[in-house]
């Protein structure tokens, strides 16, 4: 057992079981999802009934179990419980967002990922067991190196991997390692942005973290998605064509869900780094929620309105900043991109400078958010600190070196650190 509570990560290992067995758990998974939703939804309309009755979870639970009480068990009972409790936390996340459009889960589903909760996993050395219904053998296994020194494994999962085609482990463990001791007391802020992602700094440095690539994947992707599905579309339903065209088209977005995790991923390292370098305590956040709600911005910003994915880069700055043992705060970002630093009158920018139109102040657009949002954190109003004198460029470590090593083999090099110039001269060596 877990005494004291370190951080919880999953990884994701390779999953050397035989497909067939694989393929017979996540359907039986998949089963029982069904069956609760079937029942739940059966409950719910039935007729004659003077009112409806939504079932709680645990009555559903109860009377699923009632139901398949005959059926060859397959999986570990509480590995069952996941899969109905399944249906119920997708109704509490649909009926957190109903204004927004959300519908209850109604689809019937075939697989499912299994779940193991930690009552279903004994631990024998290096080999993992875990259980199945009464009867059956455990499945095992194998730790891989890096995963050894673990204290314990709370959570595995059996995820189908939809590009690859193969089936995943993805183990979530708690890793015995305590979070750093903030390295300072300083408030640095963060601005996400869509051109640039992220702007780190405070009164007096700011560091303006580019990747080119994020954006060229997406319009890249967008691009390559609506010809893609345009070809599908003439394609006759049901067909081989058709199926053989739709699998390939969620092998592109499988591809693109992961390189944009990759370069995300780099982008908060990256963020984080900064901080570090500038010995933070608190990273204060522009809050971003809401800018795409509501308001038509026209096709072209749009378009990049709802391919910026700044909650899941957002995310992942909180966790890699908790990690180094700081603290994360929201602030709102209203106007902090069109509030003059240096006089505090607003007004919009145009391009990727800000130029104020009645002191003539003039800075990069990015570092006026950034520099903003540390003064509302600070003074609780924007306007009230002067922009940072010192401008940083930076591209995400590694970046450009996978790149350049996917398109000319070239041997990986730690060319991309420090400022964005060094890559350029590095590429004309
Ligand atoms: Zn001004």
């Amino acid at each position: 057992m877990c005494d004291t509570v370190t951080m919880i990560r999953t990884h994701i290992i390779d999953c050397h079981l035989n497909r067939a067995e694989a393929d017979a758990l996540n359907r039986a998974s998949g089963a029982i999802y069904t069956q609760t939703l079937v029942t739940h939804y059966r409950v719910y309309r039935k007729r004659g009934a003077r009112t409806r009755h939504w079932l709680s979870q645990f009555a559903a639970m109860r009377l699923n179990d009632y139901f398949t009480r005959d059926d060859p068990p397959l999986l570990h009972a509480h590995s069952k419980d996941a899969a109905q409790e399944g249906f119920y936390k997708a109704c509490k996340t649909a009926k957190a967002s109903r204004e927004k459009g959300a519908k209850y889960p109604h689809k019937r589903t075939w697989w499912r990922t299994t779940i193991w909760k930690q009552s279903g996993i004994r631990r024998q050395g290096d080999t993992l067991l875990l259980a199945r219904a009464r009867g059956l053998p455990p499945i095992m296994v194998e730790l891989p190196e890096h995963l050894r020194d673990v204290l314990c494994v709370l959570e595995v999962r059996l995820v189908y991997d939809r590009c690859a085609h193969l089936y995943t482990w993805h183990l979530v463990v708690e890793n015995g390692k305590q979070p750093k001791v903030a390295p300072g007391p300083n408030v640095v802020s963060v601005d996400l942005g869509e051109i640039h992602p992220a702007v780190v700094g405070d009164e007096q440095q700011a560091t303006i973290i580019t990747c080119r690539e994020r954006r060229h994947e997406q319009q890249g992707h967008a691009k390559r998605l609506a010809k893609l599905s345009k070809a599908l579309s003439t394609k006759r339903k049901g067909s081989r064509r058709e199926r053989r065209w739709r699998a390939a088209r969620t092998r592109m977005r499988a591809k693109h869900k992961r390189i944009m995790h990759d370069m995300e991923h780099k982008i908060s390292r990256a963020v984080v780094d900064a901080a570090v370098e500038q010995q933070a305590g608190t990273i204060a956040i522009g809050d971003v929620r809401d800018v795409a709600d509501g308001v038509n911005h026209g096709k072209k910003h749009n378009q990049q309105a709802s391919q910026w994915n700044h909650g899941h880069l957002r995310q992942l700055i909180t966790y890699k900043a908790e990690a180094e043992g700081m603290a994360v705060e929201l602030v709102d970002e209203h106007y902090t991109t069109q509030t003059c630093p240096n006089c505090g009158c607003r007004h919009k920018p145009r391009g990727r400078n800000y130029t104020c139109g009645r002191c003539g102040f003039s800075t990069h657009r990015d570092v006026v958010g950034q520099i903003n949002i540390l003064s509302r954190y600070k003074a609780g109003q924007a306007g009230r600190l002067r922009a940072p004198a010192e401008i940083k460029h930076r591209i995400p470590h590694n970046l450009r070196v996978m790149r350049r090593c996917r398109d000319t083999g070239q041997p990986a090099m730690a060319v991309a650190r420090g400022t964005g110039r060094q890559p350029r001269e590095a590429a004309a060596l």
